[in-house]
């Protein structure tokens, strides 16, 4: 990332930091049993729990940016498990493993919790569940057939509430039907960033930021090339998130960069609460690219949508650290949701990128020729809760431990790949195109064409795009 400009949340949790507090770029050549690069949730979760089993493991790490400057610190800070994707987790793992990972999920949100608490993290960690919705005819029943199947195992946290108690809690008269889980939370995502980062120094992890991985050699120890000197380390885990694609060849096809976009109003607690939004519950709805909103602790107005900007070649595009350009549609979906928030002045826009999985879900492995260099990305949108379990993995793997994360399926590298380019661009625009198409029309009421539909469901076919 740039560094000039910055999203939302990262400004608001800066601005309470003390303007040394952060951590000095490497200068000058260094060694490590385990070097990390990447300073986001995946990065900081595995440095922690690393460092928390083997406390007299030597940890680096390094950050481009700084920590939380990626995905971690400007996403919709919507904090939700697997469950919703128990199917695809059946499908593509097997029943046991997918039920070993749908409780996984929802442990990690009891288990950040408990971390916050445990470390006096201030990050407006809100535990008051998610509603999942449909807000066109399109989209009613799209959650039926995962909660029956979570139903029918005994697993399930989810209730349907009745049309008019979802459009309550929802604060919308936009919302048709909904499920409810009390097993969600929303936070102040950079501050949790920040926070994570804190906590990682304490325990002993040199964290260099301002310090960008240029070259990774082979064999062991590896030598890791960055702006400050180099890193010589006997384990490397790299926690790169969309700019994997960009570094490593082997990996380029294994995700798509695909923008969120996202504003939030200035406080208007009087107008949000005559919603009935109340708490720190998140509203989503069913569309392929979804719509994903909050409210503030200080009464603001949060609104995300997924799937705008594809990146060409796995390259980031600049316009991931800048101002959305979807500012004004997403505004004007804030005012379709909630007419009380019309007068509410949009306070900032951004966006980030996010890496969609051909699974909608991330996965872990080695590179090829290289044993002990580990990788973990393609959360697909849904990383805030994910990358605990992620970091746990990681570690296990840079500690050599066997263990149900290390012989998890997850840890068997991409399951699928992305055409190559320029086929894999072109095919996103084109069926992102006819998702916009049809969900035009499904929000007006009308039937879509049938190659827009045919089209449309390519996504579909992948599995739910969650807030990618
Ligand atoms: C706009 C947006 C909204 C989202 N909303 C939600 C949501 O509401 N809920 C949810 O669950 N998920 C959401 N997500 C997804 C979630 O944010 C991510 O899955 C998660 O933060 C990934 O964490 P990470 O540590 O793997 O990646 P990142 O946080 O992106 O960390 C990767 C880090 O690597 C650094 N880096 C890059 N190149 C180098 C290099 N060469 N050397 C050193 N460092 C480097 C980057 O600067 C970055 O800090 C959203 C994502 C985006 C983009």
């Amino acid at each position: 990332m740039a560094g000039g400009f910055r999203p939302w949340w990262l400004a608001e949790a800066l601005a309470r930091e003390p303007a040394d507090g952060r951590s000095p770029p490497l200068s000058g050549d260094t060694r490590a049993d385990l070097a990390i690069v990447g300073g986001g949730f995946t990065g900081l979760w595995t440095a922690i729990l690393a460092k928390q089993a083997r406390p007299e493991l030597d940890v680096v790490l390094v950050e481009a940016d700084i920590c939380g400057a990626g995905a971690s610190g400007r996403n919709g800070g919507c904090v939700l498990t697997w469950t919703t994707k128990f199917m695809t987790l059946c499908r593509l793992y097997g029943e046991a493993e997918a039920v070993r990972l749908a409780r996984a999920s929802e442990q990690a949100i009891l288990d950040i919790e408990a971390f916050i608490d445990a470390h006096g993290i201030e990050c407006d960690w809100r535990r008051d569940g998610t509603l999942y919705t449909a807000t066109s005819n399109a989209q009613l029943g799209a959650s039926d057939a995962v909660m029956g199947e979570l139903g029918r195992r005994g697993i399930s946290t989810w209730t349907r509430l009745p049309d008019d108690e979802v459009r309550r809690r929802a604060g919308s008269r936009a919302h048709l039907e909904g499920w409810f889980s009390p097993l969600a939370a929303t936070v102040q995502p950079a501050l949790l960033a920040r926070g994570l980062r804190r906590v990682a120094l304490g325990l002993g992890v040199r964290i260099h930021e301002h310090t960008s991985m240029h070259g990774l050699g082979r064999g062991t120890p590896m030598t890791i090339a960055t702006s400050g000197g180099t890193i010589t380390a006997d384990r490397v885990v790299l926690a790169l998130n969309a700019w994997m694609a960009g570094l490593f060849a082997e990996l380029r096809r294994s995700i798509a960069i695909v923008s969120s976009d996202m504003v939030i109003t200035e406080p208007a607690p009087a107008a949000l609460k005559a919603t009935g939004l109340d708490g720190g519950i998140s509203v989503l709805d069913s569309r392929t690219f979804v719509h994903y909103y909050r409210s503030t602790p200080d009464g603001r107005l949060m609104l995300g949508k997924g799937g705008n900007t594809f990146a060409y070649g796995g390259r980031m595009h600049p316009v991931f650290d800048a101002p959305s350009p979807y500012r004004l549609p997403l505004a004007a979906t804030v005012v379709r949701f909630m007419p009380g928030l019309a007068p509410t002045r949009i306070a900032a826009s951004w966006n980030g990128p996010s890496d969609r999985s051909v699974t909608g879900l991330p996965f872990f492995g080695a590179l090829a020729g290289r044993p002990n260099v580990w990788y973990g990305f393609g959360y697909s949108g849904n990383g805030v809760g994910p990358t605990r379990m992620g970091g746990q993995l990681l570690a296990d793997l840079a500690l050599g431990r066997d263990t149900a994360w290390t012989r998890s399926p997850l840890a068997r590298g991409p399951r699928g790949q992305f055409p190559p380019e320029p086929i894999r661009y072109l095919g996103s625009l084109l069926v992102r195109d006819a998702i916009r198409r049809t969900e035009a029309d499904a929000d007006a009421g009308r039937v879509p064409r049938r190659w827009d539909a045919a089209l449309a469901r390519f996504a579909a076919a992948a599995g739910k795009a969650d807030k990618a």
